[in-house]
């Protein structure tokens, strides 16, 4: 196992885009995996194979140490889950007062398929773009459950298993100035152009910060963190 080398949850997002390009500053070989789980924006499986092919064009030292992308069938998660992400429904807010757009064990599960395949590929580290600034709340996104994920994961496959969250106290402008900082304009235009935010699965509507319905709280957080980006540059 080489500690340089990482496995990158990338769904075809900001967040996780941004993820990527951080990663590949930081570690030797990185890999990337995304999951498929009925979501009403599946739209972001076929950003993320836009964007990745791009990515290896338009960044060659990165593009040399991006290997293989998985992706992963996890229908069972959308066939178990009834929420606004996975059905038809509206989106506001459950009984719980988490949004309806919580999709519960999400980010667990997803953490241990990609435990398992870093496992076999030998791959040191998971990076994810878990954030606990998102107005969201989802507590599969707070560093307390990552952590106890973590710990689980070295414990169940008996290897270190670290899970980094470069996104984890940062807010969206953060997360646009970081991707300045990593790939400049270069890599800010290709997360508009190519990355995929909106929960319904928008792409006809292009606005300054990418595509999405513009109305959604996932474009609501995109659409705000780009405008205060570009103010307070
Ligand atoms: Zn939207």
């Amino acid at each position: 196992m080489t500690t340089t080398s990482a496995l990158v949850l990338f769904s075809g997002g900001q967040d996780s885009a941004a993820c990527l390009g951080w990663a590949l500053q930081r570690f030797d070989q990185v890999e990337t995996i995304g999951f498929a789980y009925r979501q009403r924006h599946s739209v972001e499986l076929q950003c993320r194979s836009v964007f990745l092919a791009k990515l290896r064009d338009g960044f060659p030292d990165w593009a040399a140490k991006l290997g293989d992308d998985y992706l992963l069938d996890l229908g069972v998660l959308g066939e178990v889950s009834e929420t606004a992400l996975t059905r038809e429904q509206e989106i506001g807010f459950a009984e719980s007062g988490l949004p309806s757009t919580f999709v519960p064990g999400r980010n667990l599960v997803f953490l241990t398929f990609a435990g398992a395949v870093a496992y076999r590929r030998g791959l040191g580290a998971l990076v994810g773009g878990m954030c606990e600034t998102d107005f969201s709340g989802y507590p599969d996104c707070r560093r307390d459950t990552i952590n106890a994920v973590s710990n689980a994961l070295t414990l169940g496959l008996d290897r270190p298993t670290p899970i980094e969250t470069p996104l984890m106290y940062l807010d969206k402008a953060q997360t646009w100035e970081l991707a300045d900082k990593l790939g400049g304009s270069k890599l800010v235009d290709l997360i508009v152009e190519d990355t995929h935010t909106c929960y319904l699965g928008d792409r006809k509507h292009r606005h300054a910060w990418g595509y999405g319905c513009g109305a959604c709280p996932a474009c609501d957080l995109r659409a705000r963190g780009w405008e205060k980006w570009r103010a307070g540059r």
